[in-house]
């Protein structure tokens, strides 16, 4: 038999704030099945995955063998929720377990998604359903997989419990990994509930996990917000390039850390389009594909706010310091995207903007008029690099209007090598994560399974696996997400 896993956890964020944590156990699970356990990850943690698949390993997954030094609490934070301030929201129906350090010396928390009521659950039952766990699994590997920063995806068990939703759903429970849990909406419910002294030393602990260099800034706390702004510019940046709308952008789901968090109604756009909008309770548009650099901005004007008093002792100073911030955050955002933009298409950064400017934008007018598959498009372009132009040509309505484009890109000369390390081949297509998830809470984890084993590979393109690289069938139907 495995021998008992014996893994000792740090509780630092429970013991130096216990104003922004309740000390809480996580619901008995009676009998866990492990659904998907992320071996790469549990060895760069330093935990033994064999350990972790022993009826001892699986109590540790769900929280209720507590590891040595761990002290489980629900996490407090407040939220702008589609631009509503909510005071108290928090962790619902989650825990953070502790924090390790894992083989690369990064401090990151062990988080539980799905165990049970807590004090901050309101209405809700501190349930998850396996569904979304298995979608938030999926994803955040493909996510990491491409690149971009994002908490992890260490386990999923059932619970073996019925999750009461729109119907009876088999009940899971997700074990997640991150750098940390803090949100914007952290440091809202910190400014609420414990005035100034309570955000500087969050945002002290905040420094130290994220932005140590900002620890010897002249203004460490101007430097933090510089660093997190600097964070998110890449991070959405990211996002669009690959075409991923996260859904639900608010700022209890904005993560201090830069890192892409709460994998709930997200969706990767098929069809270019910037108005993209999956999320069924996104009525407005407010979280739509192209608000996110917007969104994003708000979000950090929030955090700002909560950071004003620790900026300048003068409150206009520190205002337009915030000010100034805010509009770095947009320069770099801009940057990034066009740099991006760049290496997709295989331009060089040394083109000048006059020239590759007029070549991005063309290129985003073609995209949306034709109405082309995002990711097969910029695939397809690799392809065109090489001199094949049939893939491309057949991604488009009008080829003529197409070809005039092509042929000034190909004039910059394409990098075709450059474009295949960049332009995924694989993405975790709606259709196919739907198929997966409901193959999955009828019992058949095979399309999960081989999902997930496409997409945490995406850039090399394999045999036999073209179902995975195609759009959605016409009778797919447009894509409505739920939370
Ligand atoms: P989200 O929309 O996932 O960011 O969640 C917003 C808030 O609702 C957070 O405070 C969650 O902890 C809480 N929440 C979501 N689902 C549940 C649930 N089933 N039970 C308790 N709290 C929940
Ligand atoms: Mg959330
Ligand atoms: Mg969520």
């Amino acid at each position: 038999a495995p021998a008992r896993p014996d893994i000792a956890v740090d509780s630092r964020f429970a013991r130096e704030f216990p104003e922004l944590s309740i000390p809480w156990s996580a619901k008995p699970v009676t009998a866990p099945r492990l659904i998907a356990l992320n071996k790469p990850l549990a060895e760069h943690l330093g935990l033994n995955p064999a350990e972790l698949q022993s009826p001892d390993g699986l109590r540790l997954l769900a929280g209720n063998r507590v590891p040595r030094g761990a002290a489980p609490v629900a996490q407090g934070y407040s939220g702008h929720q589609f631009g509503s301030y909510s005071p108290r929201l928090g962790d619902g129906r989650a825990l953070l377990l502790g924090e390790l350090t894992d083989g690369g010396g990064q401090l990151c928390d062990i988080h539980l998604k799905g165990s049970g009521r807590t004090p901050f659950a309101r209405a809700g039952d501190g349930l998850a359903a396996l569904g979304p766990m298995l979608r938030e699994y999926v994803i955040s590997e493909a996510m990491h997989a491409l690149g971009i920063p994002t908490t992890r995806s260490l386990a999923v068990l059932a619970t073996g419990e019925v999750v009461q939703r729109e119907k009876p759903l088999p009940g899971a429970l997700l074990t997640r990994v991150a750098k940390s849990h803090l949100r914007v909406g952290s440091f809202q419910y910190a400014r609420a509930t414990g005035g100034t002294d309570l955000v500087r030393r969050l945002a002290d602990h905040a420094i130290t996990r994220h932005a140590p260099e900002a620890a010897h800034a002249e203004n460490p706390y101007r430097a933090l917000f510089a660093s997190v702004a600097s964070a998110q510019a890449q991070l959405v940046a990211r996002w669009m390039l690959v075409g991923f709308v996260h859904g639900v952008m608010n700022t209890d789901n904005m993560a201090i850390s830069g890192e892409s968090i709460d994998y709930g109604p997200c969706a990767f756009m098929d069809t270019f389009d910037p108005a993209a909008v999956y999320s069924s309770i996104d009525q407005n548009g407010r979280y739509a594909y192209r608000n996110q650099p917007a969104i994003a901005q708000w979000n950090l004007a929030r955090f700002a706010e909560t950071l004003l008093p620790l900026f300048d002792d003068d409150e206009e100073r520190a205002i337009t310091l915030a000010q100034e911030a805010l509009g770095g955050f947009q320069r770099e955002y801009s940057v990034a995207w066009l740099r991006g933009m760049n290496s997709k298409l295989g331009l060089s950064q040394d083109l000048s903007e006059e020239v590759s400017s007029p070549v991005i934008n063309d290129l985003v007018l073609l995209m949306q008029e034709q109405s082309v598959d995002y990711t097969s498009f910029f695939r397809a372009l690799n392809h065109a690099a090489r001199g094949d132009m049939e893939p491309v040509r057949q991604t488009a309505l009008d080829v003529e209007a197409l070809d005039t484009w092509l042929e000034g890109w190909r004039q910059l000369s394409p990098n075709a090598e450059q474009m295949d390390r960049i332009n995924p081949v694989y993405i975790p297509r709606n259709h196919l994560v739907e198929e997966a998830l409901d193959a999955a809470t009828e019992g058949d984890f095979v399309p999960f399974h081989r999902l997930l084993e496409v997409v945490i590979d995406p850039y090399h393109e394999r045999d036999g696996l073209t179902r995975y690289a195609s759009p959605a069938p016409a009778n797919f139907g447009p894509y409505r997400t739920f939370c």
